[in-house]
């Protein structure tokens, strides 16, 4: 039986609807989720395609990374069904449209576009890596307001408020530096997934000349970098690269100034960065908070946790760059 590191619940309910609430979320971790509530399911069933056997592998591979990491932050690796994971027909998806993929960490479920995700094994692999990240990471619920049911308080770092954000989704603080960390770890998944026999035609069109000449060409303006391209399609050479660009750039930054203001500490950048995925898996991220302000300076853990995840945070990224200058000089 697989199993599950505890679900943290903070809320007033009795320890007795506690242990129901636990045992609803084991139950979708074995794949039994129809005990719950069948109608749901029975519709995913009816709708979600059948997976080819490199959709099957990817999901294995995806289960096995982030495994290592559970393992290497001390907790107890578990696995999400290959049934969890729904390929989907675009229309009878509720998620936004230039949304590839979800995860819905209360049901230990992923769902991927057909069109998109489904296009090719190797673009719906590094989406299911990327999904069963947010399932494995740290998770808690909470009980917002009495009568209400529990609802995802924490989410790897992102902590969710019951402050109404647009007056209707809970405002979430430090999501797109949540997203930045998933996404950086794609490239490991990437090169382990290749390197197995039944991505053999896909590793070769990876390495071949057209391939590389086609990733040079994409990147000689330097917008992205070639390591951010996790596919391009063989039929029609459309790109695909890695998304949450300007939070990514923002966590790199943060990354570099920690490791120069604490070089002793942290003698790499690698190595704050290994302290955020360590954040990002156990939810502690007293360590994380406390290195953004002692090198950034009062307030601004805060400041930078309630950043935008529009096109704004650009505007606020610059902001602490030039306010970082100027503290140094
Ligand atoms: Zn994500």
């Amino acid at each position: 039986m697989e199993h599950i590191p505890e679900t943290h619940i903070r809320s007033n309910l009795s320890e007795e609807e506690k242990e129901n609430f636990r045992k609803e979320r084991d139950y979708y971790l074995m794949g039994q989720g129809e005990v719950i509530n069948k109608e749901m399911f029975k519709t995913l069933n009816k709708l979600g395609r059948e997976k080819t056997q490199q959709e099957i592998i990817a999901i294995e591979i995806a289960n096995e990374q982030s495994n290592k990491l559970l393992t290497k932050f001390g907790l107890q690796p578990f696995n999400i069904p290959t049934d969890n994971y729904y390929i989907l027909p675009d229309e009878i998806l509720g998620f936004g449209k230039n949304n590839p993929a979800g995860a819905f960490p209360r049901y230990n479920l992923c769902l991927f576009r057909d069109t998109e995700a489904g296009l090719n094994p190797v673009i719906f692999g590094c989406f299911a890596f990327h999904e069963t990240l947010h399932l494995k990471n740290y998770l808690s619920f909470k009980q917002q307001q009495k009568n209400d049911g529990l609802r995802i308080y924490r989410a790897g770092i992102s902590i969710s408020t019951s402050q109404k954000n647009k007056g209707k989704i809970p405002k979430v603080y430090l999501r797109g530096l949540d997203e930045a960390i998933t996404t950086k770890m794609n490239e490991e998944y990437l090169s382990i997934l290749l390197q197995h026999p039944e991505f053999k035609k896909e590793a070769e069109w990876w390495k071949s000349m057209e391939c590389n000449l086609l990733k040079k060409d994409y990147t000689k303006d330097k917008k992205i970098f070639e390591s951010e391209i996790f596919w391009i399609e063989p039929s029609n050479k459309e790109i695909f690269a890695l998304a949450h660009t300007l939070e990514r750039r923002l966590l790199d930054y943060i990354c570099s100034e920690i490791h120069k203001k604490k070089p002793d500490k942290y003698p790499s950048e690698k190595d704050v960065f290994t302290e955020f995925q360590r954040a990002q898996i156990t939810g502690n991220i007293l360590t994380i908070a406390r290195d953004i302000t002692h090198t950034f300076g009062k307030g601004s853990f805060r400041k930078i946790a309630s950043y935008p995840e529009d096109w704004r945070l650009k505007i606020h990224f610059e902001a602490l760059k030039l306010k970082r200058k100027i503290n140094k000089s």
